[in-house]
């Protein structure tokens, strides 16, 4: 704790800006996060983050660092209806004009 400097602001309350602040919380005493939308308290579509209305895969990465972070967050994302598989697996890819070979990456 003495070594914890005193403030830190955060731009974007979005993904990078939520995840950033959770990962400084630990190194400020306080934070504060700043974005021009104001942020509902459930799941919304808002004008910051136009991509939002577009579905996400969360890679194997990002899983990993946000079930670190936030214990339970990925539990609760599929009991609102993510769903869940394996990313080599469970999904048909196109890319560059071919289709990638489907294998149990466990990821
Ligand atoms: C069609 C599409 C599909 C995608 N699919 C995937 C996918 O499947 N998997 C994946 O990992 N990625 C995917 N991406 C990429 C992913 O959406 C972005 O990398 C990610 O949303 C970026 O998050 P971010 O927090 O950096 O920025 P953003 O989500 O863009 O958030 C920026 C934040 O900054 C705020 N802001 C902007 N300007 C200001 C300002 N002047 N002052 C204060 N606040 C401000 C905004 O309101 C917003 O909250 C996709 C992108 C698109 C467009």
């Amino acid at each position: 704790m003495a070594d914890r400097r005193d403030s830190a602001v955060v731009l974007g309350a979005s993904m990078s800006g939520l995840l950033a602040a959770r990962a400084i919380s630990s190194t400020f005493r306080s934070g504060t996060i700043v974005d021009r939308d104001r942020l509902a308290d459930t799941a919304e579509l808002r004008k910051g983050v136009p991509q939002a209305a577009h579905a996400h895969g969360l890679l194997t990465s990002g899983y990993r660092i946000m079930d670190a972070y936030f214990a339970g967050l990925m539990d609760e994302l599929e009991a609102i209806g993510a769903p869940r598989g394996d990313v080599g697996g469970d999904f048909l890819w196109f890319q560059f004009g071919k289709w990638k070979l489907r294998h149990d990456a466990g990821l």
